[in-house]
């Protein structure tokens, strides 16, 4: 059987990250981060990973940044950017930076999933 699409979710919020799982780990399998490091990290140790959602506003690095460097080194990997309302701003300039897309948080279950449908 084939294995589920894989996501990688990325954010400081262990709540965020918790609600994230509940909705998409039935369907993909999830890799949870909660900073920049441990993101770039897992991108460059699997190869399989067909999204990442990305929060912005994190310690030392923010999503952008995040943003930059995944899109140079994994040019075709989409990235979604999940981002509090007042962020609102920086998630279109995220989009301007190559991001797929934003959802702006407090999030439905539904975009989640119809997101993750669409790019995995
Ligand atoms: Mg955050």
């Amino acid at each position: 059987m084939k294995n589920p699409p894989k996501i990688l979710i990325c954010d400081d919020e262990e709540g965020i990250r918790e609600a994230l799982k509940l909705i998409l780990s039935d369907h993909y399998d999830l890799i949870l981060t909660k900073d920049g490091d441990q993101c770039l990290d897992c991108l460059a140790k699997s190869k399989e990973i067909g999204l990442v959602l990305m929060d912005i506003k994190m310690p030392r690095v923010n999503g952008l940044e995040i943003l930059k460097q995944i899109k140079t080194n994994y040019p075709s990997l989409p990235v979604v950017i999940v981002t509090g309302y007042k962020s609102v701003e920086t998630a279109t300039e995220a989009v301007r930076l190559g991001a797929s897309g934003y959802i702006v948080k407090p999030f439905r279950s539904e975009e989640i999933l119809a997101t993750a449908g669409r790019h995995c």
